[in-house]
């Protein structure tokens, strides 16, 4: 049996939706884009939306809003996808690691409060897998004028005490890449409750231009636009937005499958003396983006390949960042500087999850773990040989 790491759900349906916006006149962000971000407004409860054509170039407009640039630090977890570092190196920024939570995976105040300079601009906390770090226990820690910038990339649909992401950050940004659980293929938005940054993100999301497409011939009549500050090309095209509303609309049925996916793997696997779990922490609903498990020892590479093997899609999500080529060269970083983010990135794999992974496909996925996996007491014989 074949089970895939992800399978979408957009059917034929949604063919339609692209094709009614091949029937208007603008093929790039127009009137659709502009109803999707009202939506994303009501949904987050935030008076400012942006679609971006992903969760990286929407993270750059906002740095560049925020004139976040050369000279300036800004926090990142060492647990985390690589773009949410990437983006502070593309603006010429320098990002500095805080390691996670042993329990959680998710990055702490305190590890954050570590590392804060007088340079600190901003911090980009990650609500890894889809639980939120809770951003008023962060704000509690920093000076103000340090902005906090939430990466939402893995949880649109969770909340923390009936939080969502947006409610207490300067921004959150999200994705719609391909295997995120709302996706156009290639996607992202920001939701910000300041007007100032709302309006410098219109221009910098769109080469720091004063007018849009739809804007610069409203009317049939030309108008002149400036330029007064750097952007990038973030913007979202109107065919893929056509995408997302009746994704929004179908989230928390989709969550609550997640919900009941996660929660079959956790009663097979919660009592396994080799597995470990991040724990669930109380006061969260989270958005169940991944299901990551950790395998004690160098386990994990022959474990991974004997999933492939027996048709299992899995992967890794995510090697530390900062023990990356990329940046141990460029800062120097020696291994054990972030001893929990690179003990889990070393030992950690994923599992399929998605709505529509059916319960005969998720017990292949079950087996080939549990038949891959040493059992603990052979794993001690093996070390103390
Ligand atoms: C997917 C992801 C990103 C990048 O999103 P894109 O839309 O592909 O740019 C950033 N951060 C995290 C945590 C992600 O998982």
């Amino acid at each position: 049996m074949q089970v895939p790491f992800y399978r979408h759900g957009l059917d034929a349906g949604y063919a339609e939706m692209i094709g009614s916006v091949l029937d208007s006149p603008i093929l790039t962000s127009g009137q659709v884009g502009r109803e999707v971000e009202a939506r994303l407004c009501s949904f987050f409860e935030v008076p400012h939306a942006k679609l971006t054509n992903s969760w990286t170039n929407g993270a750059v407009a906002t740095l560049l809003a925020l004139d976040i640039g050369p000279g300036c630090d800004v926090i990142v977890p060492a647990m985390s996808f690589v773009a949410t570092a990437n983006v502070v190196e593309l603006v010429g920024a320098r990002p500095v690691f805080a390691d996670v939570d042993p329990a959680t995976l998710l990055v702490t105040p305190e590890a954050v409060a570590s590392v804060v300079t007088p340079r600190t601009r901003a911090v980009i906390p990650v609500h890894l897998y889809g639980q939120m770090v809770d951003i008023g226990a962060l704000r509690a820690v920093l000076r103000p004028g340090i902005a906090i910038i939430e990466d939402a990339a893995h949880c649109f649909e969770g909340t923390l005490r009936g939080e969502r992401p947006g409610a207490q950050s300067d921004a959150a940004i999200f994705s719609f890449y391909a295997t995120k659980n709302i996706t156009c293929g290639e996607g992202g938005a920001i939701v910000t409750r300041d007007a100032a940054l709302a309006a410098r993100l219109q221009h910098t999301v769109l080469h720091g231009m004063s007018a849009g497409a739809a804007d610069r011939f409203k009317a049939g009549r030309y108008r002149h636009w400036d330029m007064e500050r750097l952007g990038t090309k973030a913007n979202l095209t109107d065919l893929l937005a056509a995408l997302l509303p009746a994704q929004i609309d179908g989230v928390y049925a989709r969550l609550a499958e997640r919900e009941r996916l996660v929660g079959r793997y956790r009663a097979a696997l919660r009592d396994h003396p080799a597995v470990r779990l991040p724990a669930e922490l109380p006061g969260m609903r989270s958005a169940q983006h991944l299901f990551p498990i950790h395998l004690a020892g160098s386990e994990r590479d022959r474990v991974l390949a004997a999933l492939n093997e027996g048709g299992v899609g899995a992967t890794v999500n995510y090697t530390a960042i900062p023990a990356t080529k990329y940046y141990r060269n460029k800062y120097g970083l020696a291994p054990g500087l972030f001893p929990v983010a690179e003990t889990w990135g070393e030992g950690t794999l994923s599992l399929p999850l998605f709505p529509g992974l059916r319960d005969d496909e998720q017990d292949h996925v079950i087996a080939t773990l549990l038949e891959g996996v040493i059992p603990a007491k052979a794993q001690e014989g093996r070390l103390t040989a």
